[in-house]
């Protein structure tokens, strides 16, 4: 491709993406295809000689898009939003176009510039602590911008945990590093995202999952008694991960609290608010970052929740030496001149090569301003408190946890198996993709605004189909349920069949699968007589 069809084409493909966007209500939110889907559709083999561009773009619309979930779709209210905005778009196609691997400032001058002015700016606007910004006058501290927030906690751990075996070799100076590092542990809530457990399964130390109190939250007391616990095993706390904004629903931890037992112990705090942190731009949400002057490092990412593309996560850390120190490999073909007055990210990430991330947030701050991404993230609340206000006057539903952000957390009253059923078949009609999670032994349902011009019709559709779908849901249960003290006939058995049928759950064996769907006095009844149905 040259740079006329280039042009040609890249007009195309904004007329593409243009229409992509604004037409996604057409293609069902979450694909029809099996695995392996796309196998039967794509040649065996590489081409050997240049297709056309037609045909490739033919080849995106009848065997690409069939398989994509639509994260931009209005119907999409499945983890949390995937920022997208057209400037964002437009600043990641430049990044690619300059396609620098800005590992040190020498391979990318602008691109460490940009980084460390945007991560300063972003600071500015969520009132971070002084210490993390690299313009304060003496700060040890800064910004990064990483892939996602599962790289920002395995770095802090790992800084954390360069730091603590140091100060153990100290004390224990005979002592080998591999025993040391057994003595290591580290704390999160039951509530924190797999990625602190991951980065804590690399990073080969132990982890405690503290359980929450009523509101899902972490406090003080109880990191203080699991520490106590383990120090009387000879065991020495040295990392925590609090969360603002869990993923299961929305849970913040008190990091005040959190922060004065870390402080006392010497403990590395890091804070991880990859979605709900985007909300300290907003003045009202400034509560949320009370006991942020304990932290040593914070993570949060545009990338979910203000119109920056995928991927960026930034984060920052109060000592920056603590990251290098824990990450720095010095060969001689990456250094240059001017190396001693300038920051090298290289040492504060695990990959050596880096994408010029900072234009695109440059882009979306310049675009849309402060108050154009305030407003953005305040209506996204809006319409979180509208839906939690439309299930709260329903009483076959309860919510559960604070809706505070985007996100609202639900379930059908009674067993588990109804609000299985609930999100099994919405997803299945593809008229909402939802996703489900367990808050201690209830499985919930959660529904996070995610379009970036979400509106309250939107917020109505998503209620009427969740409303209509309970109706059938808790009719066939009641139907089911008259037969309660009925003998266990054919008739009924035969019932139960067509039930099961209906039911569709291909991963569990044929028993569990009938009775599932069933209140406990007959599954009980079903279970006592072991009435299998094939
Ligand atoms: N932390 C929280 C609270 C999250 O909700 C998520 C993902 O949703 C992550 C971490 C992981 O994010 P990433 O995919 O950027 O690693």
């Amino acid at each position: 491709m040259n740079g006329s069809s280039f042009i040609k084409h890249g007009r195309d493909m904004l007329d593409y993406i243009t229409k992509y966007l604004s037409t996604t209500e057409e293609r069902p939110v979450y694909p029809h295809v099996k695995p392996g889907y796309l196998r039967e559709l794509v040649p065996e083999e590489a081409p050997d000689h240049p297709d056309t561009w037609q045909s490739i773009m033919k080849d995106v619309e009848d065997q690409i898009m069939p398989g994509v979930t639509h994260w931009q779709h209005r119907r999409f209210h499945a983890y949390f939003p995937a920022g997208n905005s057209y400037p964002s778009i437009l600043a990641d196609m430049l990044s690619d176009a300059i396609g620098s691997v800005g590992f040190s400032w020498a391979a990318n001058p602008a691109g460490t510039e940009l980084e460390m002015i945007v991560v300063d700016w972003l600071a500015k606007m969520m009132k971070l602590p002084k210490h993390f910004m690299f313009s304060t006058k003496g700060s040890q501290g800064g910004g990064v911008i990483q892939g996602s927030a599962s790289e920002c906690t395995l770095v802090c751990l790992l800084a954390a945990r360069d730091k603590a075996i140091k100060n153990l070799q100290v004390q224990y100076p005979d002592e080998d590093r591999a025993i040391l590092l057994s003595k290591l542990v580290g704390y999160c809530s039951k509530q924190a995202h797999s990625s602190v457990e991951k980065a804590a399964m690399i990073g080969f130390v132990k982890l405690r999952q503290l359980q929450t109190d009523e509101n899902y939250a972490l406090r003080g007391s109880t990191l203080l008694e699991a520490m106590k616990n383990d120090e009387e095993k000879g065991l020495v706390p040295f990392f925590v991960a609090g969360t603002i904004g869990t993923t299961s629903v929305c849970s913040c931890d008190n990091i005040e609290e959190l922060g004065k037992v870390c402080f006392e112990r010497d403990v590395w705090l890091h804070c991880d608010g990859a979605y709900a942190g985007n909300s300290l731009i907003c003045p009202e949400f400034s509560y949320l970052s009370k006991g942020f002057q304990f932290l040593d490092s914070f993570n949060f990412n545009p990338n979910k929740w203000m119109m920056v593309n995928f991927d960026c996560s930034v984060m920052w850390v109060r000592q920056k030496e603590l990251l290098i120190n824990a990450m720095n490999v010095d060969p001689l073909y990456l250094t240059f001149d001017k190396k001693e007055k300038s920051i090298d990210y290289r040492h504060w990430t695990i990959p050596l090569s880096r994408r010029f991330r900072s234009l695109k947030i440059w882009f979306v701050i310049r675009s849309y301003g402060v108050q154009g991404l305030q407003n953005y993230i305040r209506k996204h609340v809006q319409l979180a408190k509208m839906f939690a206000s439309l299930i709260s006057a329903d009483d076959r539903f309860e919510i559960l946890g604070q809706v505070r952000f985007g996100l609202v957390c639900f379930r059908l009253l009674g067993e588990n198996n109804l609000s299985e059923e609930l999100i099994t078949r919405i997803n299945d009609s593809r008229m909402l993709h939802l996703t489900p999670s367990r808050l201690n032994d209830k499985f919930i349902v959660r529904l996070a605004i995610c379009h970036p011009n979400a509106t309250e019709d939107d917020i109505n559709y998503a209620w009427k189909t969740i409303k209509d779908t309970a109706d059938v849901v808790l009719n066939q249960l009641n139907n089911v349920d008259e037969e309660k003290n009925a003998p266990l006939t054919q008739d009924l058995i035969n019932k139960i069949r067509n039930f099961s049928l209906i039911a569709r759950v291909p991963s569990l064996p044929p028993y569990a699968n009938t009775c599932r769907y069933f209140s406990p006095s007959v599954q009980r009844r079903l279970y006592t007589r072991r009435v299998t149905i094939s």
